[in-house]
């Protein structure tokens, strides 16, 4: 299923979506119980799924505003970094990469971990901010996003695919300057509106995370054009690396890093300026489109 957070006549809701039919189905109640918000739903998965039943004639996409699924994490988006091998290879080379100015050192032997602040989360077509006089260094980044369902610590590899809920957008911008100036990626990476997340998280059931196709165009230029099959470290590593030492709720949110492609990959850099517009699609996930103003 494709689940969706939405505002229709002022308030939010959590439904399902059909793309194809352009229709949303709002979730009020299952089994007599109201649906808070998405988290709700996520906590509750197991015990509710085989319940849904979408029994009205629902409500014309137009007719909806779509929020990010998650409109606010409960806490900090996990990101992984330098987790494609060309675009390991690309961040290295561009200069910015304040971890290492080698090319012999671009792939990295562990998953490097970051995160984002739950602020920096913003919806499909909502606009990225462009902080002027702070940076004028601004990068896209397309990636796939995992949500975790069912918590755990210490969870091993075979066991990792049980604990995700499923899979959602995520573009992950970055002020390559304060990357590079600061030393860590946190500070560059979680700017206001710095997440674009959406348009709808669906389950894991509906697609191959392991094989998906990743295309991002800035405007009308395709910049990145990838496979999550290439991976440095795959999705199970990243869960079994995190939850080893830090247990895992239901909605958390890993962002699995970006392949080549983005702003700095080229010579000279291809920044963002304000009214550029990233575009990033994933099979399976829809589109998700941003202005920068
Ligand atoms: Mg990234």
């Amino acid at each position: 299923m494709k689940f969706v957070t939405f505002q229709h006549e002022g308030r939010r809701a959590v439904g399902v979506i059909d793309p194809d039919k352009q229709r949303v189905w709002p979730l009020d109640t299952i089994q007599g119980e109201p649906v808070g918000d998405m988290l709700d739903l996520i906590r509750r998965f197991d015990a509710i799924k085989g319940h849904i039943a979408l029994n009205a004639a629902g409500i014309p996409l137009a007719d909806v505003r779509l929020d990010a699924p998650i409109p606010r994490p409960d806490r900090n988006i996990f990101c992984v970094g330098k987790n494609y091998h060309e675009h390991a290879h690309e961040f290295t080379r561009s200069g910015f990469d304040a971890g290492s100015k080698q090319a012999s050192d671009a792939i990295p032997e562990a998953p490097i971990f970051f995160t984002k602040p739950p602020e920096t989360v913003i919806a499909n077509d909502e606009p990225i901010r462009y902080p002027h006089g702070v940076s004028d260094s601004i990068d896209y980044e397309a990636e796939l996003g995992v949500v975790i369902g069912k918590g755990g610590r210490g969870i091993s590899k075979a066991e990792a695919y049980d604990h995700v809920f499923g899979y959602v957008i995520i573009n992950d911008v970055t002020a390559r300057d304060w990357q590079s100036r600061h030393k860590q990626w946190f500070l560059g990476k979680s700017f206001d509106t710095f997440c674009p997340m959406g348009p709808w998280l669906a389950t894991a059931d509906e697609v191959d995370a392991a094989n998906l196709s990743l295309r991002c165009w800035v405007n009308d230029e395709l910049r990145q054009n990838a496979n999550t099959s290439d991976l440095i470290f795959d999705i199970p590593t990243m869960i079994e690396t995190l939850s080893a030492g830090i247990t895992l709720y239901p909605g958390d949110v890993i962002a699995t890093g970006t392949p080549a492609g983005v702003g700095i990959g080229f010579t000279p850099p291809k920044f963002l300026k304000p009214g550029d517009r990233v575009t990033i699609e994933i099979d399976g996930l829809g589109r998700l489109s941003n202005v920068l103003d």
